[in-house]
């Protein structure tokens, strides 16, 4: 860096960093203060040539005594060339300009003003009325931090006044440039010029009228301009630079925005008036309110600007006086700007006068329950909204051509339907007929409106009510002719049956397994045979179960006749005549149409979690079935999707829960999505009447005693060498690939499960004495030593391969056994040989085709020989054995190889099932179905 650039770069970073706090002039000689520490340091002179470089410059540093440019006249140079117009002052003295600039854009109107100086007491000038221009120069300026120096001031004049003016000044007689550079318009030139010199210079403001002000400048007292000029012209200039003008500004000036707010109303008509306006506590709208410029002027607020949001409604409405809403386009209007409307409610909007026009409250429902009859009560009911009382009959009359519509127009306010309470009362306004009320109908109003419905009864209605809201009945049919010996639970299952049967209502009977569902049921398709003298009832069930219910209910329910409509050459003429039909979910839907002609007095849905899935033909099916009273049967009915809930629902207790939108807004998405305890509760404390689930630690403390048996145990060490080998193998596969794939990630699970179970299925041999297997010995100790205790044994796996092991071991061994697999014809043959044949030792089976729907209460012992993705399932298994009709303690075994895939998915799946009971309170059906990816990885680590 040559020296000239290493100085101009320091000089510009005394610019940079401020180090001239002051500066001044004197004809054509700058003078500067160098600060070199705070508030310390020295002057630097430069004069100037007119149409000159420089070529004089003093200051106390070493170069510039050597003659050499130094920073810091450097510095004052770059400080004069940032003033203002610097093209100008090369060509006239700064003396000059500054007149120059006062004078030059010359003044429409000149004042004449008497003027006077110390040295001169009568001086004639011409003043001007300036324009904006200079007075947003003047604005713009910034206060001075440094006090003038007067020695510096005493040497630039020293340095420009020839000899010949220092002795006229000295003898009284200066030059007229002496004389003129004395007088007050040329000290105020410099001062406008600089302005950081103000002291001299005062400022008078003079608010006047029509939105003007009147400023003088003083200087040293006497006004020296004057000029008249639009407030928003003056506002606008002393913006930027308020500190300054803060002392002068002895108004009310509201430098920020002042908000737009809205008025809403009706008018006589009933049509909505919008009108954008100001005010905290009182509206005042636009008209009340004078424009200037670019400012508006009240007396609440001054002067001041607004403020506008840039949605549409702020867009279309804040400019316009008053815009006005047809009272028919009133709803799409809200609908339109409601979320808006509601944002600006928040800070600005007039609350009170926004809140009346859109309700979304129900303040008081009365039910006045006249007659009852037929399932339903004849009711009046009365809906108070806000202040208004409206008879239930007028309410469906007015909104008899708007309930689809958002908003409900009644009486020139706005109900919004798309709220809890909007549900509610449309749930009444579509199931209350002719002042018939369903009972469904008062639950949900019951549970819904809680504190806020009042009832009230006669002497014909009040038994009722009152035993509908308590849930029992008087009196309930004799169950003498079935043989059905209920223990106290099921008899208490079996009357809440009936009251929901007697009150035209559904429910799911979700007692866990082994507890007797079926015989509840048959309880109640007695009752009715009972009542009526008649039944028409049709119980649909999974083809696994069809002939496990025959068997009981010919066992059990010897009065009633029974048939069953499946396989082929079924005839609907024939066996639709018993009193029960049964038939499978496969051919309900197969024979949809033709079964939702009848009517019955029970429908019985027994696993009913088939149809789960509302978009499924199963479910249609069913949906579409007539019955006074509908009843699902299942041991895991809450499933952890909410929505599967409903489902169960709508198959039970039809429009209870509503539509589905209305569900999914209410609760779905707030329990699923953002985890909303309250929504939580209310759908609970909502299903909870028509749910009734038992466990067996509640009723059965008779059943025998279960003993769980974990079996953890290590692999060999060849099946450990094919085991890290094929993990290693397929993890390559898998981390491989662009992108994870669960279904790899399955597959992969998957074959090490098998690999743990047994290496002959992993090889796909059939030979079990082939391969080493660890865990095979150790379920043949187990097997062979309970079999010599007498003791029958129930195995189940997952996997038909392992079927064909046992199998072949177990005729090898001469051991009877009985299996039923998914492709078992048989099913009843098979069970019934366990249960009764002595010889037939074990039962072996896969769990999806046997691990429900049967009785194998004969074993005391079962054994899970793999596990099971779902807890759930795998209990449901277990209650093969473990139900009503075992005497005998049980053990249930089950295995884990250690530090493999068995013991991971083992503590998964026991944290994923208590995660979903804190979170969700349901029982996790398929826990795996929600696993994610990751967590399938972490299996695999
Ligand atoms: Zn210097």
């Amino acid at each position: 860096m040559t020296q000239d650039a290493y100085i101009t770069r320091k000089a510009k970073l005394y610019i940079q960093n401020n180090k001239i706090p002051f500066h001044d002039f004197f004809r054509n000689c700058i003078f500067g203060f160098i600060e070199t520490e705070k508030n310390r340091g020295f002057f630097v002179h430069l004069q100037l040539g007119q149409n000159k470089e420089p070529f004089f410059f003093e200051c106390k540093c070493r170069d510039a005594h050597k003659g050499i440019l130094c920073e810091h006249v450097l510095a004052l140079h770059f400080t004069a060339r940032n003033w203002p117009h610097k093209q100008e002052w090369r060509h006239v003295s700064f003396e000059n300009y500054a007149l120059l600039k006062m004078f030059k854009d010359a003044p429409h109107k000149v004042l004449k003003q008497e003027f006077t100086s110390e040295s001169n007491p009568k001086l004639d000038i011409s003043a001007i009325q300036s324009h904006a221009r200079f007075a947003s120069y003047l604005f713009n300026h910034e206060s001075p931090q440094a006090q003038r120096d007067n020695k510096a001031f005493l040497r630039a004049t020293f340095l420009e006044r020839s000899e010949d003016e220092r002795v006229m000044i000295h003898s009284g007689v200066p030059s007229k440039k002496c004389f003129f550079e004395q007088s007050m318009l040329y000290r105020v030139a410099k001062m406008a010029f600089f302005l950081e010199q103000k002291d001299a210079l005062t400022i008078d403001l003079d608010w006047g009228q029509d939105h003007h002000i009147d400023f003088r400048l003083l200087c040293e007292g006497r006004p020296f301009f004057s000029w008249t000029m639009g407030v928003d012209v003056f506002l606008k200039g002393t913006q930027t630079n308020l500190p300054f003008w803060s002392k002068y500004l002895d108004i009310n000036h509201v430098p920020t925005a002042i908000p737009t707010v809205y008025s809403i109303a009706f008018s006589p008509q009933g049509d909505l008036m919008i009108r954008p306006g100001f005010g905290q506590h009182s509206f005042m709208g636009l008209e009340e309110v004078e424009q200037t410029g670019h400012y508006l002027y009240c007396r609440e607020f001054g002067y001041f600007q607004t403020q506008i949001g840039l949605s549409e409604f702020e867009l279309t409405y804040s400019s316009v006086p008053e815009t006005i809403i047809p009272r028919k386009k009133i709803p799409a209007f809200l609908k339109k700007h409601q979320n808006v409307i509601q944002n600006l409610e928040r800070t600005f909007i007039d609350k009170s006068l926004f809140g009346s026009i859109l309700l979304t409250e129900v303040n008081r429902l009365d039910i006045t329950l006249n007659d009852y009859q037929n399932r339903a009560f004849q009711a009046e009911i009365t809906i108070t909204i806000k202040d208004q009382r409206i008879h239930f009959a007028d309410l469906k009359q007015l909104l008899s051509d708007q309930l689809n519509t958002r908003y409900w127009n009644i009486k020139n306010r706005f109900f919004d339907a798309k709220t809890p309470d909007g549900h509610y009362l449309k749930a009444l306004l579509v199931n209350v007929e002719n002042s018939f009320m369903p009972v469904q109908t008062l639950f949900q109003s019951i549970f819904h409106f809680q504190s806020r419905l009042f009832v009230q009864t006669n002497t014909l209605t009040d038994a009722s009510y009152q035993r509908m809201k308590s849930m029992q009945m008087e009196n309930y049919p004799d169950l003498e002719p079935a043989s059905l010996n209920l223990r106290p639970y099921q008899s208490s299952g079996y009357r809440w049956l009936w009251f929901l049967r007697c009150y035209g209502l559904g429910g799911l009977l979700c007692d866990q397994m082994g507890l007797g569902k079926t015989h509840q049921g048959m309880a109640l398709l007695t009752a009715v045979k009972q009542e009526k003298g008649s039944l028409r009832a049709l119980v649909v069930a999974p083809r696994s179960v069809l002939f496990h219910w025959q068997e009981k209910l010919q066992a059990f329910c010897p009065n009633l006749s029974v048939s069953l409509f499946y396989g082929q050459g079924r005839s609907i003429q024939v066996s639709f005549k018993s009193d029960i039909v049964l038939t499978s979910y496969g051919t309900l839907r197969s024979d949809a149409e033709a079964i939702q002609m009848k009517h019955f007095d029970i429908l019985l849905m027994d696993e009913i979690q088939n149809a789960k899935n509302a978009k499924t033909a199963t479910f249609a099916s069913l949906r579409g079935l007539h019955a006074d009273c509908r009843v699902g049967l299942t041991g895991t009915p809450i499933e952890n999707r909410v929505s599967e809930l409903k489902s169960l629902f709508d198959l039970t207790i039809p429009g209870y829960l509503g539509d589905s939108a209305t569900f999914r807004e209410l609760y779905e998405l707030p329990i699923t999505k953002f985890k909303s305890r309250e929504a939580l509760n209310q759908l609970k404390q909502l299903v909870a009447p028509f749910i009734l689930r038992r466990s067996k630690d509640e009723v059965l403390l008779d059943l025998p005693e279960k003993i769980e048996d974990l079996k953890p145990f290590s692999l060999t060490s060849i099946e450990r060498e094919w085991y890290t080998t094929l993990k290693k193998e397929g993890k390559k596969g898998i981390f491989g690939e662009e992108r994870i794939s669960a279904l790899h990630v399955f597959q992969l699970i998957n074959k090490l499960k098998r690999l743990c179970c047994h290496p002959a299925l992993h090889f796909g041999s059939d030979d079990y004495a082939k391969y080493p297997c660890q865990k095979w010995d150790l379920f043949i100790s187990i097997l062979k030593e309970a079999l010599d205790n007498k003791v029958k044994v129930v195995i189940f796996t997952q996997y038909l391969g392992m079927i064909d092991l046992f199998k072949k071991y177990l005729e090898h061994h001469q051991i009877g056994y009985a299996c039923i697999t998914g492709s078992t014809r048989n099913r009843q043959q098979e069970q019934n040989r366990f249960q009764t044949d002595p010889s037939c030792r074990v039962f072996i089976g896969t769990i999806g085709a046997a691990g429900v729907g049967i009785d194998l209460t004969a074993a005391t012992l079962l054994i899970h020989y793999d596990r099971w993705w779902n807890p759930a399932r795998e209990e449901q298994a277990t209650d093969r054995i473990h139900r009503i009709g075992q005497k005998q303690s049980v053990q249930i075994v089950k295995f884990m190889a250690l530090d493999t895939i068995e013991e991971r998915i083992d503590t998964l799946i026991n944290r994923k099932k208590s995660l979903l009971k804190d979170v969700v309170g349901f029982d996790p059906e398929d826990a795996v179905k929600h696993l994610t990816t990751e967590e399938l990885l972490e299996i695999l680590t």
